[in-house]
């Protein structure tokens, strides 16, 4: 089933001024599908994926612009846009409470925390509750799984889905695309080809784990720190077109370091400084607590309290 999509998502590229039946193909095999998908993008990355000339290219971008009317909307516009969000369950009642009701479409959630805090097991979960029918705190959609870190495992959707008499494990498993990211541009790369499989799979979760590993690993040192913080910069923020332009919610996970200057409380930070923190429209932050229980403490959103939840990392993934 389509979810609900956004009105002007459906203007067709065929319509803009420039695209003739030869751009249009060249663009749709990129994943430029729709004039809302080419007026947020940069003459430079369509021009550079799709080998058009970006003079053409810029052309095109600004009759796209003008046809969405993008610019100053009133609140009002922004209101109604936003009731084409929707939410899915995260398994835990205790989660999706401090979450206003479940992970929503058209933001980032970011889950940071130690090792072994649960921030894999909550990505593998909601690749199995986004899936599931609407009655039961889905949104029907597929998902799709870009794993830096090699812990992604398909047994463990196996055990989860369990849990979900509702869904055939077998059509639920194949609703989950996978990739691996083998190193930081690998992972731009796979994101910047990623449109036209949201679209044609009806791709309403991507999970990347973790967003900050490779970026970690390649860039050693002060002097490679502001070089590392633009890659990631252009990463997340084609994360974040792309929950926009499909309306879709991104969950990443991301390390934590050490703050050598914090003397009170708790020392421990996220990695990736402002440039993840900026981007990310809810943040969530995971620590262990007795046996298989932990505690997520929400920080930093738009419009909620900060909120800590209990949850438990069971074999049915996370429940209450
Ligand atoms: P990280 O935050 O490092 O990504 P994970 O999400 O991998 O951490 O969480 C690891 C925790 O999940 C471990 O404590 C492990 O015991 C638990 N866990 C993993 N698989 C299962 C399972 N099948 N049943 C119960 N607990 C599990
Ligand atoms: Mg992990």
């Amino acid at each position: 089933m389509k979810m609900s999509s956004n009105a002007i998502e459906e203007i067709s590229i065929e319509d803009l001024k420039g695209v003739g039946p030869a751009i249009a193909e060249k663009l749709r095999e990129n994943g430029y599908y729709t004039a809302n998908a080419i007026a947020v993008s940069s003459p430079k990355e369509i021009s550079s994926v799709t080998g058009i000339g970006e003079s053409v290219i810029q052309k095109i971008i600004i009759d796209a612009r003008s046809k969405l009317n993008i610019g100053f909307e009133t609140a009002g516009e922004l209101l109604e846009k936003r009731q084409n969000i929707i939410r899915f369950t995260t398994g835990s009642n205790n989660l999706d409470e401090i979450l206003n009701g479940g992970i929503e479409t058209r933001a980032i959630y970011e889950a940071f925390g130690e090792f072994r805090t649960g921030k894999t097991q909550i990505a593998h979960q909601l690749c199995i509750t986004v899936q599931l029918p609407i009655d039961v705190g889905g949104i029907e959609g597929a998902a799709c799984y870009i794993d830096s870190e090699g812990t992604f495992r398909p047994e463990r959707l196996l055990q989860i889905l369990n849990r979900y008499p509702q869904l055939d494990p077998k059509k639920a498993l194949d609703n989950v695309f996978y990739c691996r990211a083998y190193n930081s541009d690998h992972q731009q790369l796979i994101v910047d080809k990623l449109s036209s499989l949201i679209e044609e799979k009806n791709i309403k979760l991507i999970v990347v784990d973790s967003i900050i590993s490779h970026f970690r690993s390649e860039y050693i040192g002060r002097g490679t720190l502001s070089d590392r913080q633009q890659k990631l910069n252009r990463f997340i923020h084609k994360l974040l077109q792309l929950s926009e332009a499909h309306n879709l919610a991104v969950y990443i996970t991301n390390q934590v370091q050490s703050s050598p200057g914090v003397f009170f409380g708790d020392p421990t930070v996220p990695t990736g400084g402002n440039v993840i923190a900026h981007a990310s429209t809810y943040r969530l932050y995971l620590r262990k607590s007795k046996a298989n229980k932990r505690i997520a403490k929400l920080i930093d959103s738009p419009c909620l309290p900060e909120a800590e939840a209990i949850f438990s990392i069971t074999e049915n993934g996370i429940e209450d």
